[in-house]
């Protein structure tokens, strides 16, 4: 027996990276998935590879959200949960940020996040769970991210929120913080296909190995473990609340 047997999930952000694992184990673990992203032909080979849907969804865009749960009800009837994960990352000084540059980390991040939450719950069966990705970035700051941190301290305070208000729903709202893991937003290596992948997750263990105290960068299927417990009924007393997975590096500062 599977820990989602019966539920049906939407993922955003899942053709690639944190996002493709979690449907992969969302769908082992007998979830009905829904894979949603940007990268259709990606996203339909994963769909079609675990049994799942796929439906084409920019998560800043509020008629896509529309049609996303329209082709979910559709096709099995209801959702039950719900995986805020597409993101995307600029590196820039707070002072050399365009506007637009800004904004647009703005609409997919946070307004992707609060569009998900509200198109999702309002469809959601009671019970249902909705789990959104922040970042260590979302608890503390990093220089050059200014834009991205500030949509993950956003992800977090509309998960506190949403998890008040749909309480008496028993809708869980929780967030996954993750460190620095092992996919093409913090390794872009991966996206090239003359690249070793060995190679380039050694060379970002190397650099992560002084400053995460567990000495090496995460893998994409350790976030996904954590959100299929707060997906599951493993976690049915827990809501409102950031999970930080990142190796230790938010322990503080290790001197020895
Ligand atoms: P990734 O770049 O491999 O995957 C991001 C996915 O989101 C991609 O499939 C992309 O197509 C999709 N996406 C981007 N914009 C979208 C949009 N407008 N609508 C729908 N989908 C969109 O990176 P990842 O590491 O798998 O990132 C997943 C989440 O984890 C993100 O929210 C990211 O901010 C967060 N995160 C990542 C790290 C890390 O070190 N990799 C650390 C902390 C938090």
């Amino acid at each position: 027996m599977g820990k989602l047997d019966g539920r049906v999930v939407i993922v955003t952000g899942a053709a690639r990276g944190q996002g493709e694992q979690e449907a992969r184990l969302f769908a082992a673990e007998g979830a009905r998935v829904v894979v949603a992203d940007v990268l259709d032909d990606r996203g339909e080979a994963l769909a079609k590879e675990i049994g799942a849907r796929y439906v084409h969804l920019d998560v800043g865009r509020e008629d896509d959200w529309q049609a996303a749960v329209t082709v979910t009800k559709d096709a099995y009837g209801h959702v039950d949960g719900l995986v805020n994960n597409a993101g995307i990352l600029r590196f820039n000084s707070l002072l050399d940020t365009p506007l637009d540059e800004f904004m647009r980390v703005v609409q997919v991040n946070q307004v992707g996040c609060f569009l998900g939450i509200r198109a999702v719950a309002r469809e959601m069966a009671d019970g249902g769970t909705i789990v959104n990705t922040a970042s260590y970035t979302g608890l503390t700051g990093m220089a050059a991210v200014g834009a991205y941190a500030a949509t993950k301290h956003a992800v977090l305070g509309l998960t506190r929120v949403a998890a008040l208000e749909l309480a008496g729903r028993g809708i869980r709202v929780n967030a996954v913080c993750p460190g620095a893991i092992d996919t093409a937003m913090s390794n872009p290596a991966r996206l090239d296909p003359d690249a070793d992948p060995g190679e380039t997750a050694r060379g970002l263990d190397r650099l992560y190995r002084k400053l995460v105290p567990l000495g090496r960068v995460g893998q994409p299927e350790e976030v996904a473990r954590l959100a299929l417990f707060l997906t599951s009924e493993d976690s049915s007393y827990i809501t409102g609340q950031p999970f930080v997975i990142d190796g230790g590096w938010l322990a503080g500062v290790s001197v020895i």
